[in-house]
């Protein structure tokens, strides 16, 4: 007799919410008329859970928020947060994600946004999730730079990610962690899936805030880290050309947390190894991760 297949936890069906509902995520059904299918018109968030609870749970929601009002989505970011609280609190999901989409929702096929607006469709999703990196989190990772040849709205975390995708494959090919985009006056913007940092002089740097780069969750934080670790910072993008200036390089995301960088092109960052101060400020990252277990709501 065959042995009985035993679903491991790590490709267990995660829980939806599909527009307020409660199913398992592969009994979702959507419309190919819906403009996410036919035009990416969607906007989304991935969150971390960590012990169960959504880490920096507010400042997804408020950016879930602006990315509605920057597309003009007639949804409630509010309820939505409401929804994804329920949704966690449903499942039994310990070390995860959330994943929210929010799409502009089913119309006949035109390119202008339909009149009167239809109901958006919102999913949102709990899986599992398993730290990627945890093997190579002390020595670090390489990335190779390809050029940025994103849209001019990146603070938009909209569902547009073939530029994205494509940089992530290329990374996968030459067997790097990540791809760095490079802008056209040779400034590196962030990663395909991350945000990017370097130290120079004992200086951290990443680059400001513009639309040509996603304002990053982990990235704030990780600015507020720094401030309480009395490490000096500054908005600067970094330029490939100096590469070789810069002690330390590394990423950081919300599944990516806190990364380092020690090869770029095969080229090797400062000493070849995971610096000082991403050491430091993965330990501070990690601080505020375990206060999570300890905060009420
Ligand atoms: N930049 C891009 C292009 C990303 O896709 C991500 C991941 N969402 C980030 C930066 C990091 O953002 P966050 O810290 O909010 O995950």
């Amino acid at each position: 007799m065959p042995e009985p297949t035993i679903k491991s936890d790590a490709h267990r069906d995660p829980l939806a919410n599909w527009n307020g509902a409660l199913m398992p995520l592969s009994e979702v059904k959507v419309s190919v008329l819906d403009r996410a299918f036919l035009f990416g018109d969607a906007i989304y968030e991935v969150i971390r859970i960590y012990g169960g609870r959504p880490f920096l749970f507010e400042d997804h929601v408020a950016r879930l928020g602006r990315n509605l009002e920057k597309l003009n989505l007639p949804a409630d970011a509010e309820a939505i947060a409401g929804r994804t609280r329920e949704t966690i609190a449903a499942s039994d999901v310990v070390e995860g994600i959330v994943y929210i989409q929010v799409t502009r929702g089913v119309a006949p096929r035109t390119h202008q946004f339909p009149v009167p607006a239809p109901q958006p469709n919102e999913l949102i999703y709990v899986a599992d999730f398993k730290d990627p990196y945890v093997s190579v989190r002390q020595q670090g990772v390489s990335v190779i730079v390809v050029d940025d040849m994103r849209w001019k709205r990146c603070d938009i975390k909209s569902v547009n990610l073939l530029a994205n995708c494509m940089a992530a494959q290329a990374a996968c090919e030459a067997e790097c962690a990540e791809a760095l985009f490079v802008d056209g006056n040779g400034r590196l913007t962030e990663g395909s899936r991350s945000s990017l940092f370097g130290v120079r002089n004992g200086t951290i740097l990443t680059a400001p805030l513009r639309e040509n780069i996603l304002p990053g969750i982990t990235r704030k934080l990780l600015m507020q880290l720094a401030e309480e670790c009395d490490f000096p910072m500054r908005e600067e993008a970094l330029h490939l050309d100096n590469l070789s200036e810069i002690d330390e390089l590394f990423l950081t995301g919300t599944t990516t947390e806190i990364l380092p960088i020690t090869l770029v092109d095969q080229r090797k960052i400062g000493t070849g190894t995971s610096g000082p101060i991403a050491t430091k400020l993965y330990d501070a990252y990690k601080k505020t991760v375990d206060q999570l277990a300890t905060t009420t709501g």
